[in-house]
């Protein structure tokens, strides 16, 4: 699992990125990593600071208020702490050959989706046919199975007890700056930069 499920702490922090802020340009350009990354989720870690204080909330780890808390501003802040950390931390700017898994996510890929190819385009499609604000993820059921689900807004699939692989905000946020209003395209020029090392090191084995 991701360290930061792992992670005891009272404050929630902003996740080191693994690369560079230029790095992953022309993809996500260095401006787009600075309002996104540095502005957009640091307002996220900043609101679920002040909101935990003093609430039965204060002290559980991030997965732990996202699972629990009901509905609502610490909810939504520490659903989209969790969510972008997710996010920033499966980028890499040096990919692997062919920007593809291997090992045990490839296998599951194969297995429930039938191709890589074929997950791709169900996450691409899930992506467009998002209305609004929310997050698309890859993600893991209790019985090992892999399926593609959409959240709106802050939610995380942790609510619903599956475990996400692999996230894509498509909130305008993520994306404008970039590519305007082609979220088709942004989510497509992901494929090139994703960690599949990262990805898979989420999985439930
Ligand atoms: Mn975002």
């Amino acid at each position: 699992m991701s360290t930061i499920f792992k992670s005891k702490t009272t404050g929630y922090h902003m996740p080191i990125l693994p690369y560079p802020n230029s790095a992953l340009s022309p993809v996500l350009s260095q401006a787009t990593i600075e309002y996104h990354y540095g502005k957009h989720l640091q307002t996220y870690v900043d609101n679920l600071n002040n909101l935990v204080g003093d609430t039965e909330y204060e002290g559980m780890t991030l997965r732990e208020i996202v699972i629990a808390a009901p509905k609502g501003p610490l909810f939504n802040n520490a659903g989209q702490v969790l969510n972008h950390t997710l996010y920033f931390e499966q980028f890499t700017a040096t990919p692997l050959p062919k920007n593809q898994p291997s090992g045990a996510l490839m296998s599951a890929i194969r297995f429930d989706f039938g191709s890589f190819d074929t997950m791709k385009k169900k996450i691409e499609d899930a992506s467009a046919a998002l209305f609004g604000s929310g997050w698309v993820w890859l993600v893991q059921d209790d019985s090992d199975k892999l399926s593609i689900v959409s959240c709106p807004n802050g939610d995380n699939p942790i609510r619903q007890g599956l475990t996400p692989l692999y996230g894509i905000d498509v909130w305008e946020h993520a994306y404008y700056l970039d590519y305007q209003n082609r979220r088709a395209e942004y989510v497509k020029r992901l494929w090139d930069i994703v960690d599949w090392e990262m990805v898979e090191s989420r999985m439930n084995i």
